[in-house]
């Protein structure tokens, strides 16, 4: 029986291999709408392929929801814009594939409790998230029960500047842009140089598996072949690895509990020979220091710490900030920002316009 999925943000780099796990597995899954933000052509051409409805626009994947039904939506759209068709999404009583982790930066207190209440299923993307849900198979019912887990420990490749150059302030777009491991977008490709991708998937490991975030850690290992690790009470320690290919994870996405074959490169560890693990340097990545802060904070403040990372990032592409401000830029803005209580939706967009607004002022 083949699954029908809705497509949020099918033209990115998350939407094309998706739309690569589809094209190999025709049988087990049919694409019913696709949205993209910009790219008309690209989306149009993905629905004919697929005989599904193309979606464009500001308003595309939330209309894309409203409009379709499906099994799973797999959300992969850019920064805060996957809130509302993820809510939407969820009311509607369909799975969520979630690759866009600012859902859960900014409401995942909320949008898990809504999930939990329609009874529909969170399935990380993300790689990391992925390794954290294959390790925890088996743990209590449906993998969630926490009682067992001592830890969750999160790889980062590092990014671009773990090793040099000293002084960050003078790092360019291009530079920034240039990720050793992961081909991705520039929203994710940046915030993964400052760490602040790392951060945000703290946050969404935080919400995803019910496990406090003083129990969540950060390794940076460089080869991006451990994709995350889970340490039970009992003192043992399981990993997932396979060769950095985001088809894994989103395959795994789509077809759990099941496993589907798939002709790609496998895990050739004597090739490999060795694999580092290092820790992280918190002077030159403040940013993992931010959102633990954030999150120590409450209410809408990792809203808020969202919503001012999406800004400086933006400036920083256009030229308006230097890289360095990037951090300076959140840490100032969650200083100044008064409390939002996380008590509904309206409440995480109140905290992200009073950050807009004041940004852009
Ligand atoms: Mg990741």
């Amino acid at each position: 029986m083949s699954k029908r999925l809705i497509l949020l943000g099918a033209t990115g780099s998350i939407g094309t291999s998706t739309v690569d796990v589809v094209r190999t597995h025709p049988d087990d899954f049919r694409i019913v709408a696709v949205s993209a933000l910009h790219s008309k052509e690209k989306c149009e051409a993905l629905a004919r392929e697929f005989g599904a409805k193309a979606y464009v626009g500001e308003d595309a994947a939330l209309r894309a929801v409203e409009e379709n039904d499906a099994d799973i939506c797999l959300v992969a759209t850019v920064g805060m814009s996957g809130l509302s068709p993820t809510v939407a999404a969820i009311e509607k009583g369909m799975d969520v594939a979630l690759a866009t982790k600012e859902v859960m930066v900014m409401a995942g207190e909320l949008v898990t409790a809504l999930a939990k209440q329609k009874g529909v299923k969170f399935l990380p993307v993300d790689s990391e998230h992925s390794a954290i849900f294959q390790c925890i198979q088996g743990v209590g019912v449906g993998g969630r029960s926490t009682k067992e887990i001592d830890k969750l420990i999160l790889t980062a490749s590092g990014g671009p500047f773990f090793d040099g150059p000293e002084d960050l302030s003078a790092v360019t777009v291009a530079e920034a842009l240039n990720h050793p491991r992961w081909k991705m977008g520039p929203k994710v490709t940046i915030d993964s140089s400052t760490m602040m991708n790392k951060g945000f998937e703290i946050l969404e490991a935080r919400w995803l598996f019910d496990v406090p975030v003083k129990d969540i850690e950060v390794v940076v290992h460089p080869e991006s072949v451990v994709h995350s690790l889970v340490t039970f009470v009992d003192g043992s320690t399981i990993a997932q690895l396979c060769p950095p290919d985001m088809r894994v994870p989103i395959q795994y996405a789509l077809s759990w509990p099941e496993r589907l074959p798939a002709e790609r490169a496998k895990l050739d560890l004597a090739a490999l020979a060795k694999l580092t693990f290092r820790e992280p340097d918190p002077v030159r990545f403040p940013c993992l220091r931010l959102v633990k802060e954030a999150c120590e904070a409450g209410g809408c403040a990792t809203a808020v710490l969202a919503a001012a990372d999406e800004w400086a990032v933006d400036a920083f592409i256009k030229g308006k900030i230097k890289y360095t401000d990037i951090a300076k830029t959140v840490e100032e803005t969650l200083a100044k920002a008064p409390r939002f209580e996380m008590t509904s939706l309206d409440a995480v967009f109140e905290a992200n316009e009073w950050t807009l607004r004041r940004l852009k002022g």
